[in-house]
C-alpha cells in the first residue's frame, strides 16, 4: 500500500485496498485445477475454492450452494438480469429505477432488446425507490425486480424489507446489487432471492464477485458463459482459485470487524461532512441525512467551483465526481440527472469515500485541501469571467 502512505485516499466506493492480512502472492503460486478430482493438486484447490465459498456465504446468512462464483458484481447483475427466465405464467417484464449501476441499465437494455418490458420505478430527490411505484408496476404484471441496496453516489439506502415484501406478495423475484452495501452496513437483506456482491468493494482482490441465488432463483437462471459447466453449470470457466480464497478472507475479516468498522467509517466521514461544512458554508450535502445514508459516503455540491479542477487543485486526494465507474464518459452522473440535479451543480459536485484505511489525520488534512482548492478554483473563475467580460 505504498500510494497510501503518500496520498490521502477517499475513493473507497470506488474500489478499496487489499487488505494486508490477505496475502495473495502465495496464494499464486499454488497452481491445480479444482476440476482434476483425481490427484491432490485439483483436490486442494477444490478444498481452497469450498471454503472460500463458505466464507462468502457465512458473511451473508447464505448457505454454501448459493454461491456462484463470477468475475465481479458487472458479471453477478448481468447474469442475474439475461440470465434470468420468468417462472411460468408471469409476463417477462422486469423493473428496476434509472439510478441503478450502469451494469444494470446496460443489462436491461440488453434484456430489452430481446423481447423483455421494462417498467421504470419512481425514485425520490435522494434516489430512493418508492414503495407506491412499485406497487403500481407491480399490479400491471413483472417476473423480476432489481435495486440496489445502496447508491454508489448518494449514499442512499433502499428500503429492503418493504421492497421484498411487496415483491414476495406479487410472485416476482427480487435482485438486488448489495455492492456498495456488504461490508459498509448493517443490517440483513431481508428476503432477497439474488443478490450481487464484489471482493474489491470489501478489501479483497480485484476480478472476482459472486450471484448469490437461491434454489428457486437457480432454477430460473440459465447461463451466459458455458463451456465445461463450472458453478454448478451457471458459470463455466475455470475459477480464479486466488482470488477466491482472497475473497472469502476479506469476507471473514467483514464479519469479525464490521460493527467497530461501520461506527468508526460513520465517525470520519461525520468529521469531513464538519470540516467541509464549517469552512464553505455554502457547500451543500447531497442525498440523504448523514445518519441515513452508507457510512462511507459524502456527496457535496460547491456551486463555482467545477469539482474537476477542484480534485486537479487539491494535490495528493483522491476523490471522485460523480461515479468512477461511468468516468469514462465525461457527461455529468446519469444518478444526478434521474433525481433532478442541473448538470452545472452535477459539474460541481464530489462524492467522498471513507473505509478501513483512513485516519481522522487524512480527514483533517484532505479537508484543508479541498477547501483551499475551492477558493482557488472560485478565484480562478471569477477573475475569468471578469476578464471575458472586460475583453472585446
Ligand atoms: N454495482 C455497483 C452499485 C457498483 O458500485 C459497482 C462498482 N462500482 C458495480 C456494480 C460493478 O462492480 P465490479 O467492479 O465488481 O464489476
Amino acid at each position: 500500500m505504498v500510494l497510501l502512505d503518500s496520498l490521502i485516499y477517499l475513493d473507497y466506493q470506488a474500489s478499496t485496498p487489499l487488505d494486508p492480512r490477505i496475502e495473495m502472492g502465495p496464494l499464486f503460486s499454488d497452481f491445480g485445477n479444482p476440476s482434476s478430482g483425481q490427484h491432490a493438486f485439483g483436490q486442494a484447490r477444490t478444498q481452497g475454492l469450498e471454503s472460500a465459498r463458505r466464507s462468502v456465504a457465512e458473511m451473508l446468512g447464505a448457505s454454501k450452494s448459493d454461491v456462484i462464483f463470477t468475475s465481479g458484481a458487472t458479471e453477478a447483475n448481468n447474469l442475474a438480469i439475461l440470465g434470468f427466465r420468468p417462472a411460468r405464467g408471469l409476463r417477462s417484464r422486469l423493473l428496476a429505477s434509472r439510478v441503478e449501476h450502469p451494469s444494470v441499465l446496460r443489462a436491461i437494455e440488453l434484456a430489452e432488446s430481446r423481447g423483455w418490458e421494462v417498467g421504470w420505478l419512481e425514485v425520490d430527490s435522494d434516489g430512493c425507490v418508492l414503495l407506491d411505484s412499485l406497487d403500481l408496476e407491480l399490479e400491471r404484471g413483472a417476473s423480476l425486480v432489481s435495486v440496489m441496496a445502496g447508491n454508489n453516489e448518494l449514499g442512499s439506502l433502499n428500503d429492503i424489507a418493504g421492497i421484498s415484501q411487496l415483491v414476495r406478495e406479487s410472485g416476482a423475484l427480487l435482485h438486488v446489487d448489495a455492492t456498495q452495501f456488504i461490508g459498509v452496513e448493517l443490517g440483513p437483506l431481508y428476503e432477497v432471492d439474488m443478490v450481487s456482491i464484489s471482493s474489491h468493494k470489501v478489501y479483497g482482490p480485484p476480478g472476482i464477485g459472486a450471484l448469490i441465488a437461491s434454489p428457486q432463483a437457480r432454477n430460473q437462471l440459465s447461463p451466459l458463459v458455458v463451456g465445461g459447466g463450472q458453478e454448478r453449470g451457471l458459470r463455466s470457466g475455470t475459477e480464479n482459485v486466488p482470488a477466491a480464497i482472497g475473497f472469502g478472507q476479506a469476507c471473514q475479516l467483514v464479519a469479525n470487524q464490521l460493527d467497530h468498522e461501520v461506527v468508526r467509517n460513520r465517525d470520519l466521514r461525520d468529521r469531513l461532512a464538519g470540516n467541509l461544512t464549517l469552512q464553505l458554508p455554502d457547500l451543500r450535502i447531497n442525498g440523504p441525512r448523514l445518519e441515513e445514508r452508507l457510512s462511507s459516503n459524502l456527496h457535496v455540491t460547491v456551486l463555482g467551483a467545477d469539482a474537476e479542477a477542484v480534485m486537479a487543485n487539491a494535490p495528493g486526494v483522491a476523490m471522485a465526481t460523480g461515479s468512477a465507474c461511468s468516468s469514462a464518459a465525461p457527461a455529468p452522473s446519469h444518478v444526478l440527472r434521474a433525481i433532478g440535479m442541473p448538470d452545472d451543480e452535477a459539474e460541481s459536485s464530489l462524492r467522498l469515500s471513507v473505509g478501513r484505511f483512513t485516519t481522522e489525520a487524512h480527514i483533517d488534512l484532505a479537508s484543508e485541501r479541498i477547501v483551499q482548492a475551492v477558493g482557488k478554483v472560485r478565484k480562478l473563475t471569477s477573475t475569468k469571467s471578469s476578464t471575458i467580460g472586460v475583453n472585446p
